[in-house]
């Protein structure tokens, strides 16, 4: 028999294509050595064309699993990803307070703020963003938005590396412990650089930009190689550089998949 490993919680959608989401949340957590727990939001009809549909899974239903998750497994700690609606993010933040997840508390809380997919397929209502930044921003530990997200979030349209700092400083206000900034849709930018912010020192990210169209699930499983780091016991400086050595590593190594868009990848 081995001992238990680091477990962490996704609060998740899932992708029927086995792309993003839940599923490559879970991919990455077993990749990094980290037994992988699940709070559903949602359910994506989805393959690597896009999204054509979802089904919500009820608030309360979202909320009791996490309970059921924390309080007898336990966790090192969490990560949101697709969130769908205000219900189900009031019934999140309602059930983190009770179980202790959340900066100031012992489970650190990542909160990637999805709001569409790379096609654009909407996978948050437009009256959720309030929920949002009003009840999860302050309660993450970390906060990690593209910048399509920065700007639905702060209406700050970011064009260049200086404007990162801007949307960073911007985003902090919000609440959150951390914030970051991801350059991935910076077009402009031969580099890939993300921005990291704690509301006094910038740490900057700098990764390469691989000429692929085969990103499905990037931010997925940096968020979650961030929180497995976490869970395992990492500081957020130390959990944020590995999430992007290990973010570069996968997109390096992406694969085509159906006839549109491959994930990236966890075969390495
Ligand atoms: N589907 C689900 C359920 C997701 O959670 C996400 C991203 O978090 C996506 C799709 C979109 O992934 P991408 O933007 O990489 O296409």
């Amino acid at each position: 028999m081995s001992s238990t490993p680091p477990r962490a919680l996704t609060i998740a959608g899932t992708d029927s294509g086995g792309g993003a989401g839940m599923h490559a949340d879970c991919r990455t957590f077993f990749s990094c050595g980290v037994h992988a727990t699940t709070a559903v939001t949602a359910v994506t009809v989805q393959n690597s064309l896009g999204v054509t549909g979802f089904t919500e899974i009820p608030p309360e239903v979202v909320a009791a699993q996490i309970r059921a998750v924390v309080t007898d497994i336990g966790v090192g700690a969490a990560k949101t990803g697709m969130l769908a609606s205000a219900g189900i993010i009031s019934a999140i933040a309602g059930a983190c307070d009770e179980v202790g997840i959340g900066r100031g508390r012992e489970i650190p809380f990542v909160v990637d703020p999805v709001s569409a997919s790379m096609h654009g397929d909407q996978l948050l209502h437009d009256d959720a963003l309030d929920g949002l930044r009003g009840e999860l921003f302050p309660r993450a530990s970390l906060v990690t938005p593209n910048l399509d997200e920065v700007r639905l979030l702060t209406g700050i349209e970011v064009t260049s590396r200086a404007g990162m700092l801007d949307a960073a400083k911007a985003m902090y206000e919000l609440g959150p412990q951390w914030v970051l900034i991801k350059g991935g849709h910076l077009a402009s930018d031969p580099d890939c650089m993300d921005l990291l912010y704690d509301g006094a020192d910038v740490v900057e990210l700098p990764g390469p930009r691989f000429d692929t169209r085969h990103t499905h699930g990037g931010g997925d499983t940096l968020a979650s190689a961030i929180t497995s780091a976490l869970a395992k016991g990492a500081d957020m400086p130390e959990a944020v550089a590995f999430g992007k050595r290990f973010v570069v590593r996968a997109v390096e190594a992406a694969y085509p998949l159906g006839g549109g868009v491959g994930p990236v990848s966890n075969f390495w």
